[in-house]
């Protein structure tokens, strides 16, 4: 049997992920995720795919960030047909997550006058097709191959793919969460395995401790009290939204006189978190624990969700101190744009920024020091505080993927997929040192054979 891994993303950066696995002509594509960052990275969203989507004969989807989903439409129009794979959580959250995706694609294609690279009715298609598959329930592709996912521990639904072809076995981490996360259960560990695609994505870094990244962000809400002025956060829809939240649940139940108002104004973030408590079970033992005692855990007093884009405006008037959470993210676009003209020449507001900046991004500029920010050609200086709270990242850092790598017994070889070149390199020299395995960073288009 002879196995080929090529992979068209997540190579040597961290966004695209997309790997095919071609097992004696059976094609199966791992994630298929959009290009972000700057625009000479978004625009390679584009480019025709360098294999054959009509050859496939199954996709399997670890999770539902954007960067793992968000070019599957596209596969649909490009000719593929067939079903997606994932946990049933995975898949309300990726809908909404390619909803948004879409509208931003429509905006820039607009802005750039150029085609968007789907249609609405791919998205439809990429809808319909997606079949829900629960942790641990093993699925037969064919007579000799078969899949089982497995707790990634990253952000609600996220899955470790098992491949079984033959006799070897095959993983794919997806991204991975580390141990004690606040909301999601524990990542699964697995013994045996032939070859194993892992990501890298903090293989050179270490996390702050969780009750450090509280602190953290209560000292942040306080300063916003005592000065009078505005925080912003951004926010990553979807685990971050929600662990935030109960952060400041927690605080405003337990500190009954703190009235400062907090706006939730991110419409994809409050829908997130409704398939978090849709999906309850999928949470871990504290926070289903604390579900017990606390109807719920990601709404208290003073939070205002917005609905549609006047209330969003109306924030603006609410008189300070007040907290603004809005995405996206890392500032590629949404609400947190015109909020940030509104409040970033003031040197006594404050803006938070929740995790990984990808270098290109207006996040990634700002946080980066001297930037004048260009607001539809208005150009407005930064003089607000600006902080990164990397604590509430739901990827696992150095001694976490290490730890879960160290679980397989005798791999033949792991190959390393999702980091900047920088954070590879030093994670893959750890792993033939403390782990002594072989390691191998994947490269675009080039494929590997798994023997
Ligand atoms: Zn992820």
């Amino acid at each position: 049997m002879e196995i080929k891994l090529t992979s068209y993303g997540a190579t040597e950066e961290v966004t695209g992920s997309c790997h095919l696995l071609n097992i004696d002509g059976h094609r199966i594509l791992i994630d298929c995720g959009l290009w972000q960052g700057d625009w000479e990275n978004y625009v390679k969203n584009w480019d025709k795919f360098l294999f054959d989507p009509k050859s496939l004969d199954a996709v399997i989807l670890t999770h539902a960030h954007l960067d793992h989903c968000g070019r599957l439409p596209k596969l649909y129009a490009e000719g593929y047909n067939g079903p997606i794979f994932a946990t049933p959580a995975t898949i309300d959250l990726a809908k909404i997550v390619l909803e948004d995706s879409y509208f931003i694609m429509e905006e820039k294609s607009f802005r750039k006058k150029i085609p968007r690279f789907y249609r609405q009715n791919d998205l439809l298609k990429t809808n319909k097709s997606f079949t829900p598959i629960s942790y641990y329930q093993s699925r037969q592709l064919t007579p000799d191959i078969s899949f089982t996912l497995y707790n990634a521990g990253h952000i609600l639904g996220s899955a470790i793919i098992k491949i079984q072809a033959g006799s070897k076995t095959i993983v794919f981490s997806g991204d991975l969460g580390g141990q004690n996360m606040p909301l999601v259960k524990d990542v699964d560990f697995i013994d045996k395995a032939d070859y194993v695609v892992c990501e890298s994505t903090y293989g050179d870094r270490s996390h702050q401790a969780i009750k450090t990244r509280d602190q953290e962000l209560i000292k942040a809400l306080l300063r916003t009290t005592l000065n009078k002025s505005t925080l912003l956060i951004t926010i990553f829809a979807i685990e971050r939204t929600q662990d935030i939240l109960r952060v400041l649940n927690d605080y405003y139940e337990s500190h009954i006189d703190f009235k400062v108002p907090v706006f939730l104004d991110s419409p994809m973030a409050a829908q997130a978190t409704k398939i978090y408590k849709k999906h309850l079970l999928d949470l871990n033992e504290t926070a289903q624990a604390d579900l017990e005692r606390d109807r719920d855990i990601f709404d208290f007093p003073h939070l205002k969700i917005t609905n549609n884009i006047r209330q969003s405006k109306e924030i603006n008037k609410t008189p300070n101190p007040k907290i603004i959470m809005a995405g996206s993210g890392m500032m590629e676009g949404g609400r947190i744009i015109h909020h940030l003209a509104q409040y970033v020449s003031d040197k006594k507001n404050q803006i938070l920024f929740m995790g990984f900046q990808v270098p290109g991004t207006l996040g990634y500029q700002i946080l980066s020091g001297d930037f004048d920010f260009d607001y539809y050609g208005q150009k407005i200086p930064i003089h607000a505080t600006t902080q990164q709270i990397d604590g509430f990242s739901a990827h696992a850092d150095q001694g976490s993927l290490l730890g879960w790598l160290k679980h397989f017994e005798n791999p033949k070889k792991i190959c390393l997929s999702h980091g900047d070149k920088p954070s590879l390199q030093k994670f893959a020299i750890m792993i033939g040192e403390d782990l002594k395995r072989e390691v191998e960073i994947l490269k675009y288009n080039q494929p590997v054979i798994l023997k």
